[in-house]
């Protein structure tokens, strides 16, 4: 469909998604302070400074095997024998390879001065003090070169990177004790509703439980942010105001759960406009409608809808990518993998849809998209039997077979990479 379609009624005022998104990170500023941390407490943070080597790795020649480290020119056709003059276990410092010898070697070892290649030891066999070189190598044969794998003076990790186990190995291989990382982001929730309870308090008519503060707290703690909890806010302006003001005092972002549609129980709109500014969105992406973004004097501000569903969509669609983007990470985008549809959307909607979806393995290997039967933006039961969201594209019927595209939970919460 084109652009056309954005403007019949059911979409006319409405924002794409990716004006809002755009928009969105425009106003992301990565956490400036840093700190200097130790690699065993470093997993998971944000890199904020690049790691150089000061070395080359490996520092020497050395031997890929278990062995004999030749002089090629010393053996002239399969059966040559040569005597051992040195055994080089890893860790020593060998000798210069003496001509018309072999030396025993092992693996990670360095290859002694003189010797061109590595004979591994299957392929030689012992004849009282002389070694039989049975098969004969090649030049370079079984030797690991100085400098293969890092050269002194490179850049190993960028900035902005997820310090995975792999970057701290890399960082520990060229010798660096500690690494420059991005202060953690301080994030404060609050959930507004006077029909919240928590978990373990009774129910009295009308309320219900409190899911969302859970949901959200839990999606910012995998992302590796701090969670300042202000649980729930009355609904009344002045509680709202307070509470927002609270929290933009304590942390780098605030977010809240409920109250942002226009109804007069909502009151974050007018609570946040009185102490900054707020743009509230209508974004085309169902569930999930309304979309509040502000800045609470200068602490960005992002407002989702209260459907437990709404929540968590707009999360992963807005909230995440821009709080990565303030946690300092390059990679803030969530992924998108493309898949194959295994049912039919006959009656599509006008807005683009996030729907609650299972990738599966196909009979052939091949990954196919099943979907929740629920379209309810209340329904939290499908967020958990789902593994990611299928995008069903605006006003296009999607039918068995056709290609999708699919956002794995492995990408949206958690990490990410
Ligand atoms: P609201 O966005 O405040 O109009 O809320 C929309 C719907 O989400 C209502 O049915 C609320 O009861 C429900 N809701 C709001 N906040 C929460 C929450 N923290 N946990 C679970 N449901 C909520
Ligand atoms: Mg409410």
């Amino acid at each position: 469909m084109s652009d056309a379609c954005d403007c019949t009624p059911a979409t006319h005022g409405l924002k794409p998604y990716e004006e809002a998104l755009e928009q969105l990170l425009d106003q992301a500023r990565p956490v400036r302070e840093t700190e200097r941390l130790p690699l065993d407490q470093a997993l998971g943070r944000v890199l904020a400074a690049p790691v150089e080597a000061a070395i080359d790795v490996p520092g020497w020649d050395n031997s890929a095997m278990d062995g004999y480290a030749v002089r090629l020119a010393d053996l002239s056709a399969p059966g040559a024998r040569l005597p051992v003059s040195q055994r080089i276990p890893a860790g020593a410092a060998p000798r210069p390879l003496a001509p018309g010898t072999c030396a025993r070697i092992f693996t990670g070892a360095p290859v002694p001065e003189g010797a061109d290649a590595v004979v591994m030891q299957e392929h030689t066999r012992r004849s009282g003090d002389e070694v039989v070189f049975e098969k004969l190598p090649g030049p370079g044969a079984n030797i690991r070169r100085r400098g293969e794998d890092i050269r002194a003076g490179s850049t190993i990790l960028e900035p902005g990177v997820r310090l995975q186990p792999q970057h701290l190995g890399l960082a520990a291989s060229v010798g660096v004790p500690e690494l420059e990382v991005h202060r953690r982001l301080k994030v404060a929730v609050l959930a507004s509703g006077d029909e919240l309870r928590m978990p373990g308090e009774p129910l009295a008519p009308g309320q219900i439980y409190n899911s969302n503060r859970f949901t959200l707290a839990g999606m910012l703690r995998a992302m590796g942010c701090e969670v300042v909890d202000l649980g729930q806010v009355a609904d009344t302006f002045e509680a709202t105001r307070a509470a927002l003001s609270d929290a933009a005092s304590r942390a780098d972002v605030v977010v809240a759960s409920g109250g942002v549609s226009v109804g007069e129980e909502d009151h974050v709109k007018p609570a946040v406009e009185a102490l900054g500014r707020l743009d509230l969105w209508k974004v085309a992406i169902r569930p999930g409608k309304p979309l509040a973004f502000g800045h609470i004097g200068d602490t960005p501000f992002i407002g989702t809808p209260g459907n437990p569903v709404s929540l968590f969509v707009t999360f992963v669609l807005f909230g995440r990518p821009f709080l990565l983007k303030s946690m300092g990470l390059t990679r803030h985008r969530n992924r998108i993998l493309r898949a194959t549809a295994a049912f039919d959307w006959p009656k599509p909607d006008k807005r683009r849809e996030f729907h609650r979806a299972r990738l599966i393995r196909g009979a052939d290997g091949e990954n196919l998209v099943e979907v929740h039967p629920s379209r309810s933006s209340a329904v939290l039961s499908s967020v958990a039997w789902a593994n990611g969201l299928v995008v069903l594209p605006e006003n296009r019927v999607v039918r068995a077979g056709d290609p999708v595209d699919f956002m794995p939970f492995c990408e949206l919460i958690g990490w990410g990479s």
